[in-house]
């Protein structure tokens, strides 16, 4: 069989993989550097993570470790795709998907239970736990950099669930929550190495400085997410890096403090490698071997027993407002002109939390004043929380949603009052109607400016 041609080499005629990275590389996986080196210079894997809450066709080979994760065949031009945008999909590389192995092993699926994910944006993870936990289950998605924090909502606001808050809080916030989380999943800030094929910045960035600064800063993260562990509790510790000082050393950190390291169900066939080594134990994915880019990921339970958690919260008497429905009952708090919904359930649990964490939204907002009035919120018509049958719809074709996300106006015949965008069923956002046109209401930070590009256009009957 011809060999693909080669752009990297270990041999001193490599044009962009850092040197330090090669030697570290050739020290730890020998021979087989060369195979990783090779497969740093193929493409990348296109895969997307479906929304089981916003379900559409589609016909792809599945990630074997995701439920709901799939392989495309090329990579389209997602931005250009209204699904993308309300939410139905994710767009996400393979290999982190593997955290659903650990949600499993860690039994996280089939109780309710309050989780954290302290390094959450720009969402990929968060989204994907808010797929798999229960939806009696509550989740507290944390981001210090204020920007992201914005993607964070973003996207969780897309994704369309009601269990979730976003916070702003440094990890030494932590300290005044002892044992409180059942689930934490620090993702921790690395030196990138898993995403140097398809990130040409993670190449340039790298270097064995930062590789010993990110060490640091995870040392420094992991007692604070150890002591927030409730006693029976699992974390997942992952990062997109081989570095053994930011995997499996940190993991013999944890082991240190305590923690038990548990096994996940791998299937061989999956080329996903597990690694003892530094006292530290994980599963690592090598691009070489996986399908999907450079990852590492390791579980540990804290010793004790499980909490048995009965949230329990007030029901406030719910303002009637038409557009949201309350299939479980829900606690709307005003704040600064937004009106907050959170699961009833959750709201006593919350409070007290946000006496030590900064939540900036401690739930999905509903409704904004205008005025004297409170009108729909971008994120209801995203959300589970729509009440379908109580707006006016309108179902917008593939050139009018397009539309509607650049921020354009769209043609109508008659419309008032306020109505929902829809696309293929799925709400989108609001429509102010203004007689021989619908006045935008999709938020101004969220809109597309791209308006074509090289890439095939999606065609989901096509995969
Ligand atoms: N989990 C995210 C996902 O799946 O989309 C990716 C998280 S990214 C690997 C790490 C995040 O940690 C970044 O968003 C970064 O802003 C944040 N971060 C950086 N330094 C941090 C620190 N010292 N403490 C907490 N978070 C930090």
């Amino acid at each position: 069989m011809a060999r693909r041609p080669r752009r990297h080499s270990l041999h001193g005629h490599d044009e962009s993989l850092p040197e330090g990275f090669l030697i570290g590389i050739r020290k730890s996986l020998a021979a087989e550097s060369e195979l990783l080196v090779d497969s740093l210079a193929a493409p990348s894997p296109t895969s997307i993570r479906l929304n089981p809450r916003k379900p559409f066709a589609l016909e792809a080979e599945p990630v074997p470790w995701c439920e709901h994760g799939r392989y495309l065949a090329h990579r389209p031009a997602f931005t250009l795709d209204p699904l993308l945008h309300a939410g139905a999909y994710y767009v996400q590389e393979a290999s982190s998907m593997l955290i659903e192995q650990a949600v499993r092993a860690a039994g996280a699926h089939q109780r309710d239970l309050l989780a954290l994910d302290l390094c959450a944006a720009p969402g990929g993870k968060t989204t994907h736990l808010l797929s798999v936990l229960t939806q009696g289950s509550f989740l507290i998605a944390n981001e210090i950099d204020g920007k992201r924090r914005s993607i964070l909502a973003e996207n969780c606001w897309k994704h369309g669930a009601l269990n979730v808050a976003i916070a702003g809080s440094l990890p030494s916030d932590l300290q005044a929550l002892p044992d409180r989380f059942d689930l934490i999943l620090l993702d921790a800030p690395c030196s990138g190495e898993g995403l140097f094929r398809r990130d040409p910045f993670a190449r340039q960035q790298w270097s064995r400085r930062l590789v010993e600064q990110c060490a640091r800063t995870q040392a420094d993260i992991l007692p604070h997410a150890w002591h927030a562990l409730a006693p029976g509790g699992h974390l997942i510790y992952s990062t997109c890096t081989w570095e053994s000082a930011e995997n499996e050393r940190q993991v013999a950190r944890l082991i240190s403090m305590g923690a038990e390291p548990v096994m996940l169900n791998i299937d061989p066939a999956w080329g996903v490698e597990r690694t003892e080594r530094d006292g530290g134990a994980g599963y690592r994915c090598y691009p070489h071997r996986v399908r999907g880019e450079g990852f590492f990921l390791a579980l540990l339970r804290k010793p004790g027993s499980p909490i048995a958690r009965r949230p329990t919260g007030p029901v406030c008497a719910t303002r009637n407002l038409g557009w949201v429905k309350a299939e479980r009952p829900l606690d709307l708090a005003e704040q600064h002109d937004l009106l907050i919904a959170r699961p009833a359930a959750w709201a006593n649990e919350l409070d007290r939390i946000a006496a030590a964490m900064r939540l900036t939204m401690p739930g999905i907002p509903v409704a904004e004043r205008k005025g004297a009035e409170w009108v729909p919120h971008a994120a209801a018509a995203l959300s589970e929380l729509l009440q379908t049958g109580a707006v006016t719809h309108v179902e917008l074709s593939l050139a009018e949603a397009m539309a509607y996300l650049r921020g354009e106006t769209i043609a109508a015949a008659d419309a008032h009052d306020t109505a929902c965008a829809m696309y293929r069923g799925f709400g989108l956002g609001w429509l102010q109607g203004a007689g021989r046109r619908w006045n935008n209401r999709w938020p101004a930070a969220w809109r597309v400016r791209q308006t074509r590009s090289e890439a095939p256009p999606v065609s989901w009957s096509e995969y």
